[in-house]
């Protein structure tokens, strides 16, 4: 076929999914020198989903939820989103603001496609979420980075937002606790932010809080407990990280009423509606015990001690301490090394999968992206071959 289809040459990749599939086909192989591969590479717990939500699932099957929902989200759902939402942020959301939707993902989806297009400018976290970049480039808008630097300690500034923001700029995204760098932004920086953008009331807000329980100092703040950008903030939350639920396709959004039903329409051309029994299994997730989020949260800080420590002990690695999601981003420039380079000979010649901090924007060389969503046992044991890798 000779036609040229554009927009699809300029939509990227995550580069995580490429080495899981890496480390997959090695492990399927019996592993790298005869030792099992070590996934410090791909972003999702590694615990199992609580098993009251697994039962409620089951439940919706056996009680015949097997065909379509509200394109928008079962409306017990929805308001199950807004009772957590009033729960953890204090700030009441109507149900008929909330679409439930297939993953997080969905959500900047949506409304990259929304506000993209040729001449308009997209302002997006460098390093940052790769399908940030990705969409904006599909849009045909311009991607304009915000530098998310070691040292701000990987929080994004007020003024470095404000600075890039032009006639063009239609959106920005934000994202904070933050993958890659574990980053979290201080509430007085999120406050200079917002008073900044009372000058530019036409550019819309994607926040990206999907990692928002998962804090090891500060607590989160929501840009929803803003009210003078409401009317143009979009919300983006999900299952898939605090419950362990990444398989199961299941976010949310909080979008502003003008916008909204343009959500809806993409909703139902695109995927009429997400999954019921996941819908039921997600308003079980919001309403039911939370003593297995504590628990994996408390595994986390331990872990989070334990990769910070190791990385800083390795030759030629330094790392700040993460304060918040499952990442640490070390520095690796003393070693002499390039990042994916780094990762790469890793993967291979060790066995441990990390994704080089380059997949994450260019302002990630230097860096590599470590999850510690893996058991203590397995980060020292990773931690130990790249102590010898790094010794050679
Ligand atoms: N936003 C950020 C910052 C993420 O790191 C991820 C997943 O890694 C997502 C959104 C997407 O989440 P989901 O798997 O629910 O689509």
């Amino acid at each position: 076929m000779t036609q040229t289809i554009a927009a699809f040459d300029r939509i990227g990749e995550e580069n995580a999914f490429a080495v899981l599939a890496r480390a997959q086909a090695l492990a399927a192989k019996g592993g790298v020198g005869g030792k099992p591969i070590i996934n410090l590479g791909i972003g999702q717990p590694d615990f199992s989903t609580p098993e009251h939500i697994i039962e409620a699932a089951v439940k919706a099957l056996r009680d015949e939820h097997h065909g379509y929902t509200d394109a928008r989200g079962i409306p017990a759902v929805r308001e199950g989103v807004a009772r957590y939402t009033l729960a953890r942020t204090g700030v009441d959301v109507s149900p008929d603001s909330v679409l439930i939707v297939p993953g997080g993902k969905v959500t900047m989806f949506a409304a990259i496609l929304m506000f993209g297009e040729p001449g308009a400018d997209i302002l997006y976290p460098d390093p940052g979420f790769p399908i940030y970049r990705s969409m904006i480039e599909f849009t045909g808008a311009s991607p304009v980075p915000i530098p998310i630097t070691q040292a701000n300690a990987f929080a994004f500034k007020a003024d470095d937002v404000l600075a890039r923001i032009t006639p063009s700029t239609r959106l920005i995204i934000l994202n904070s606790p933050a993958n890659p760098t574990g980053g979290v932004t201080p509430k007085a920086e999120i406050d200079a932010l917002v008073e900044g953008l009372e000058a530019h009331p036409d550019v819309a807000v994607l926040s990206d809080e999907i990692y928002e329980r998962m804090t090891y100092g500060e607590d989160h703040v929501s840009l929803l407990t803003y009210p003078s950008i409401r009317d143009r903030l979009i919300l983006l939350n999900g299952w898939s990280k605090t419950w362990a639920m990444t398989g199961w396709r299941m976010g949310w959004s909080v979008w502003p009423d003008d916008l909204y039903d343009k959500a809806r329409k993409l909703a139902v051309n695109a995927w009429s509606c997400v999954n019921a029994p996941a819908q039921w299994a997600g308003l079980a997730a919001l309403d039911g015990p939370q003593d297995d989020v504590d628990t994996m949260m408390t595994a986390f800080a331990q872990r989070r001690r334990l990769v910070v420590d190791g990385l800083n002990a390795l030759p030629g690695v330094s790392c700040i301490e993460p304060q918040g999601a499952f990442y640490a981003f070390p520095d690796i420039r003393q070693t002499g090394w390039q990042a994916k380079p780094l990762a790469n000979s890793l993967l291979d010649e060790t066995g441990v999968a990390l994704i080089g901090g380059p997949d994450f924007g260019t302002l990630g060389e230097g860096f590599i992206r470590v999850s510690y969503a893996a058991s203590a046992e397995q980060i020292e044991e990773a931690l130990d071959r790249i102590r010898t890798f790094l010794q050679r």
